[in-house]
């Protein structure tokens, strides 16, 4: 990775990491990491869980007092105030992500929409605490429909055409009340064989609600070898039409789904052919970015060090304040407070999203940042790392007092 300066942010300063938690939450996260960190317990949760909830066995107890309790803010919009609280009291902000996945009927798409609304209304009146509200387009539409259109030359019926005009109208919905409210949105970023679809509906709201400042953000996966390219065609055109480019740089959660996929059907994968060309092109995009202010406003959505570190330099190297309400650093709930509390600790602008939503629904998500914890190289273990080093540290407080 390239860089500029030597950044003065370090993530090593516990102290602010954990501020917010007691010793006893601390102890809690510990025997939580160590346990997602066991490949073959995540793997024996993700078979037994469906079951035991069909079995109604009594485990969203166990659930809620653990793993949902470190990634989750809450089952509903009003039981995260807690923790929206808590984070702002650091000035780290949240972003309300109902994360409830696996619709397939118009009625319960018509409920994720209510639902999305309902996070920005929340937004609208606790401006700055809740600085963006989130949704995926596979919440409020069915997945089939989204990878039929992805296809420009499969043939689309009377039905689907009627089907997709539900859909815009949902996503035009979301992105007109979070217009008048102000508060911008993200678009996550899905598979790249849906991901057409809904960088098509990203680019229309853009066109639509970005005139004066960027309110609907599309997400960039720079796992995808294309992306790049994508970005600066984006950037180009929302410099010669006069409207603002919102985007969340990531790399992309979907690495092995998409490799598979490729080989299976037998087509080139999108994805980089290594994790160093994703870093690049990752690195790449932020500078890119960060040139093109004036026609874009972007959050980094990430939990590699070098990369947050990166920005930090890149700002500086650009003379950009730390407060610029066009950039933005972000990080999950219950991963990586060592970047997040000490990012804002220096005044940059760092938002959490807050999953949310009833323990059986918010189960996938769930198991995905499990298993993301138990593959991510080094993931569980610096966080591992970085509790014990705390740990140590107040014990050691306390001996001297
Ligand atoms: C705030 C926030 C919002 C997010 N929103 C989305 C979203 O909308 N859509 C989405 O898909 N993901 C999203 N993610 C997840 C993100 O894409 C990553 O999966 C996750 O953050 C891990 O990447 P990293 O940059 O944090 O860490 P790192 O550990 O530096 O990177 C791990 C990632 O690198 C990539 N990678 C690893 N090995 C290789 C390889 N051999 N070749 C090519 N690439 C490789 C993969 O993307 C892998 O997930 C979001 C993450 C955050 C923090």
């Amino acid at each position: 990775m390239s860089h500029y300066f030597y950044s003065m942010i370090s993530f090593d300063d516990t102290e602010i990491a954990f501020k917010y938690k007691s010793t006893r939450d601390l102890k809690r996260a510990y025997t939580m990491f160590k346990l997602v960190g066991k490949s073959w317990l995540v793997r024996f949760g993700k078979w037994m869980t469906p079951i035991a909830f069909k079995l109604r066995l009594p485990i969203q107890g166990i659930i809620r007092a653990t793993i949902f309790r470190q990634f989750c803010g809450g089952e509903s919009i009003d039981e995260c105030d807690d923790t929206i609280k808590t984070l702002y009291d650091y000035r780290v902000g949240t972003i309300l992500d109902y994360s409830v996945e696996g619709m397939s009927i118009e009625s319960d798409f018509d409920g994720t929409c209510d639902e999305i609304v309902g996070t920005i209304k929340k937004a609208k009146n606790n401006h700055p605490a809740i600085p963006f509200a989130v949704f995926k387009v596979t919440g409020i539409s069915r997945h089939g429909l989204l990878e039929k259109l992805n296809d420009e030359a499969a043939e689309i019926t009377a039905e689907e055409r009627q089907e997709f005009a539900a859909v815009l109208q949902r996503v035009d919905r979301i992105c007109a009340y979070a217009y008048e409210a102000d508060t911008p949105v993200f678009i996550d970023a899905e598979e790249s064989w849906i991901q057409n679809t809904i960088d098509r509906l990203a680019e229309t709201m853009m066109v639509k609600y970005n005139k004066k400042r960027a309110i609907v953000y599309n997400t960039f996966q720079m796992y995808r070898h294309d992306r790049l390219d994508y970005m600066r065609k984006k950037l180009d055109e929302a410099q010669r039409e006069g409207f603002k480019i919102g985007a969340k740089v990531v790399r992309g959660a979907y690495m092995e789904k998409e490799r598979e996929r490729a080989a299976e059907m037998d087509y080139p994968s999108p994805i980089q052919p290594d994790k160093i060309t994703c870093d690049q092109d990752f690195d790449a995009s932020l500078e890119l970015l960060i040139e093109n202010l004036d026609h874009c406003a972007f959050c980094c959505g990430t939990h590699n060090e070098e990369s947050n570190i990166l920005l930090t330099e890149l700002m500086e190297k650009h003379h950009i304040d730390q407060r610029d309400e066009r950039i933005y650093f972000a990080q999950l709930l219950g991963m990586s407070d060592n970047i997040s509390f000490n990012l804002s600790h220096e005044n940059y602008q760092v938002a959490k999203y807050v999953p949310y939503g009833p323990v059986k629904d918010v189960m996938p998500y769930l198991l995905r940042r499990a298993t993301e914890n138990t593959s991510v190289g080094g993931q569980t273990g610096r966080e591992l790392q970085l509790i014990s080093n705390e740990w140590r540290r107040r014990k050691g407080k306390a001996n001297k007092n």
